[in-house]
């Protein structure tokens, strides 16, 4: 079966603020968590958006905004990250990739293929906000955490531990998974 199949779309609820981004629930979590050949990066200050990307890939994306250059070379090795950066005095540097573009989804692309990161695999296991692996969760779980239409309707839900965000299907973010598998598989032409 096509895993695209096997994709179901979520909804999040954070434990303070209002609705954004989306999970996966998928049966391939514990290979993800086991497999030491996924590569894990950190993530320029610069490269916000790819960060957040690349964890709705399934990717393992640290960022911290306040945190570049020297610092970061130096917390990604004490982390056996690979750092992301578009700073081309770094290109030298071990265990760095330097991004080849400034567009954000050639960006993204260029990483999904250098490192051979298959969204259909691992996307939307990850919280996009805080790195997180999303957990299941047991429905009353939440009852009070959620409003209580999306409890009504919902049958699924995952948390993330790190932020508190609660995430469920949902049915209107196809547009976004739809992105990340385009880019995804642009990605693997030539390739
Ligand atoms: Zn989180």
């Amino acid at each position: 079966m096509d895993p695209i199949f096997n994709w179901i779309l979520m909804d999040v609820y954070p434990a303070r603020g209002r609705l954004k981004h989306i999970a996966r629930y998928n049966q391939d979590r514990e290979d993800v968590d086991t497999n030491p050949s996924v590569p894990r990066f950190a993530a320029d200050r610069m490269l916000a958006r790819l960060a957040r990307w690349l964890r709705l890939c399934g990717a393992d994306v640290s960022f911290d905004p306040c945190v570049g250059g020297a610092d970061l070379l130096h917390a990604a090795r004490h982390e056996n990250r690979i750092v992301l950066t578009r700073d081309k005095r770094l290109r030298t540097a071990p265990d760095v990739f330097c991004l080849g573009s400034d567009l954000f989804r050639e960006q993204l692309r260029e990483v999904l293929q250098k490192f051979a990161i298959d969204p259909a695999r691992a996307a939307l296991t990850r919280c996009s906000q805080c790195n997180t692996e999303l957990r299941d969760t047991d429905r009353e779980a939440v009852r009070q955490r959620v409003p209580p239409f999306v409890y009504a309707s919902q049958d699924r839900f995952s948390v993330c531990e790190g932020c508190g965000r609660i995430y469920w299907p949902a049915t209107h973010r196809e547009r976004i998974l739809a992105e990340l598998l385009r880019i995804a598989r642009a990605g693997q032409v030539g390739s």
